[in-house]
């Protein structure tokens, strides 16, 4: 049938996909992919043949020239089904304006829906899953990112944090700095893969621990909930001194 479909792919293993991602796959009339090499070899690895389909690259840097061509097949009556490279579409990957545009105007938007690096983090990472908060990947350099870190601070919910491994050591420190040293948190690797690891720990024993052995591979950071109770002195002597700092500032103005 016509229509936009949001299509979910494995974020590692490649039999990580349902049966309906593959129907639709196999059905669409136009094929757009955030990378369109790495659509091909999974529809091969799943025997689904692109025949004189289109296949077209839909990303971040050509999505404003993509997209009225994708909605020109969708006004003409075809089906266009849209991959990201990995997991699911929009989950700190682009389709949000492409849907968005479908939707506006007036086409069908559907899903086939599959897996997303951050609830699998959640199922296998040991941390409370009944709220959770997906903050996506912080901003890269170190002022912001702690400032972005501050924000979260008092967010009762389990933190959920895409990252890169090269940035993996400075996140968990600032973190660890900014969310308290002794919040738990769990560092997912390389999910669905042959190595796969999730290694829990407080935030100042995973930034030790991957300060010494620097990671490779995918990751998703997972912080648990500030427990008031297990405030570290560390933390409580920082919370001081800032008070402190902050009431000084404002009795000089005052004055
Ligand atoms: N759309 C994807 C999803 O639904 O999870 C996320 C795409 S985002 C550009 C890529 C980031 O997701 C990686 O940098 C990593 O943080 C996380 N990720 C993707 N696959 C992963 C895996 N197999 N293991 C751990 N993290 C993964």
């Amino acid at each position: 049938a016509p229509g936009l479909y949001l299509v979910a792919v494995p974020i590692g293993n490649a039999r990580d996909i349902t049966l309906r991602a593959l129907d639709v796959l196999r059905g669409a009339d136009v094929l757009a992919a955030e990378d369109t090499r790495s659509l091909r070899r999974l529809m091969e690895i799943h025997g689904i043949a692109l025949g004189d389909r289109p296949c077209l690259p839909y990303h971040d840097h050509n999505g404003d020239r993509m997209r009225p061509k994708l909605l020109e097949a969708l006004a003409a009556g075809r089906s266009v089904a849209y991959a990201s490279e990995a997991g699911t579409p929009m989950i700190s990957d682009p389709g949000f304006d492409l849907a968005r545009s479908a939707r506006d105007e007036g086409h069908i938007v559907t899903t086939a829906p599959g897996v997303s690096a951050a609830v699998t983090a959640l199922t296998l990472g040991g941390l409370p899953t009944d709220r959770f908060f997906f903050a996506g990947f912080l901003p890269n350099s170190g002022g912001p990112r702690r400032r972005a870190l501050e924000d979260l601070r008092d967010m009762p919910a389990t933190l959920v944090f895409y990252e890169s491994p090269k940035r993996l050591g400075a996140m968990l420190a600032d973190a660890a700095d900014r969310l308290g040293h002794d919040r738990p948190a769990t560092v997912c690797r390389e999910l669905t893969k042959r190595f796969e690891e999730a290694r829990n720990g407080s935030l100042a024993e995973l930034a030790a621990h991957y300060d010494a052995h620097p990671p490779k591979g995918e990751i998703v950071v997972l912080v648990g909930k500030g427990n008031l109770e297990k405030i570290s002195e560390s933390d409580v002597d920082r919370s001081l001194t800032e008070a402190l700092e902050t009431m000084s500032v404002r009795d000089a103005a005052d004055a």
